[in-house]
C-alpha cells in the first residue's frame, strides 16, 4: 500500500496533463535514481507500467541485475547500470547510458538518499556533512543538469525529487539528514521558475508514512510544488 501510494504520486507529477485512468507515458524515457529497492523500484515500476521506457541504478550490480530481472518479468521495458548518485563519473555514464539504449530523457526521479549519522547534530562531523550534502542535495542539481540538455532537445521534460517530512520537521536524530530534505524544498523552488521557460517541470514529494493510496491531483499546471505524503502529520515551511 506504501509503495503503490507513492509511485502513484510520482506518476502523477510525471504525467502532467493526463488522468491517471487514461494515463500513458509510451515512448518516454525515465530516470530513476536508487531504484533496485524501496520507492525508487515502485516508482520505476509504476512508470514503466504506464509505458515508459526505465532506467534503474543503484550502487550494486547484483542488485541491479535483480531490478532488471523483475521489473522485466513484468513486461516494462528497462535498462540498469550502476550509479552511485555521488560520483560524478557514475552520473554521467547513467545519462550517457540512458541516451545510447532509449536516445534521450524525458523524465528525472531523483530519489537517492543517505543517512550515516544518528544523534545530536552538535556532534555530527564534517564528513557526515559533506557526504549528507553531496548525495542527497548536490547529486539531485547535479544530475538534473546533465539531464536538461537533453530534456530540452525533447521539447520538455519533468524532474521530480524525493524529500521527505523531515524536511518540514527535523527529527532531532536526524538533523543532517533532515536539513538535507529542507534543501530539496529549496532547490524545487529555485529551479522550477528557470526550467519552466524549457517547458521541464520540476517538483518534489515528501513521503512521511503512507498508510492509503494518495489521490492524484491533475498535474499539467503543477511546477515548483511539493506534495507530501504524510499520513496527516503537518508540514509547513
Ligand atoms: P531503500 O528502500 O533503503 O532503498 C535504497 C535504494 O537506494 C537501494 O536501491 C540502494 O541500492 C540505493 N542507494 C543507496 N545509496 C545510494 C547511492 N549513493 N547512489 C545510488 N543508489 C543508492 O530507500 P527508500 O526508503 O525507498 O528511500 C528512498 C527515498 O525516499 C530517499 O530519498 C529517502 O530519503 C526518501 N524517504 C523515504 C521514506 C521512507 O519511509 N522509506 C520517508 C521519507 C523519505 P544499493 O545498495 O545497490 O546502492
Amino acid at each position: 500500500m506504501f509503495r503503490t501510494g507513492f509511485r502513484c504520486i510520482v506518476a502523477n507529477f510525471v504525467l502532467g496533463q493526463r488522468s491517471m485512468s487514461q494515463s500513458s507515458l509510451a515512448g518516454q524515457i525515465a530516470i530513476v535514481t536508487a531504484s533496485t529497492d524501496g520507492i525508487g523500484l515502485a516508482t520505476a515500476q509504476a512508470l514503466g507500467q504506464r509505458g515508459a521506457h526505465v532506467v534503474v541504478s543503484s550502487r550494486h550490480q547484483a542488485n541491479v541485475d535483480r531490478a532488471v530481472a523483475l521489473l522485466q518479468s513484468g513486461n516494462i521495458d528497462v535498462t540498469g547500470t550502476t550509479c552511485n548518485v555521488g560520483k560524478s563519473e557514475d552520473r554521467e555514464k547513467l545519462v550517457q547510458k540512458t541516451v545510447e539504449r532509449f536516445g534521450g530523457v524525458d523524465i528525472l526521479v531523483s530519489n537517492a538518499a543517505v543517512n550515516p549519522f544518528f544523534g545530536n547534530i552538535m556532534d555530527s562531523t564534517e564528513a557526515v556533512w559533506d557526504k549528507i550534502l553531496d548525495v542527497n542535495v548536490k547529486s539531485a542539481f547535479l544530475l538534473t543538469k546533465l539531464v536538461v540538455p537533453h530534456m530540452q532537445k525533447r521539447g520538455g521534460g519533468s524532474v521530480v525529487f524525493v524529500s521527505s517530512v523531515t524536511g518540514y520537521q527535523p527529527v532531532q536524530t536526524l538533523g543532517p539528514y533532515s536539513v538535507s530534505k529542507t534543501a530539496l524544498l529549496g532547490l524545487t523552488k529555485a529551479l522550477a521558475p528557470e526550467l519552466a521557460q524549457s517547458n521541464i517541470r520540476v517538483n518534489c514529494v515528501a513521503p512521511g508514512v503512507i498508510k492509503t493510496q494518495f489521490s492524484m491531483p491533475e498535474a499539467s499546471y503543477i511546477t515548483g510544488e511539493t506534495i507530501t505524503a504524510t499520513g496527516g502529520m503537518s508540514c509547513r515551511l
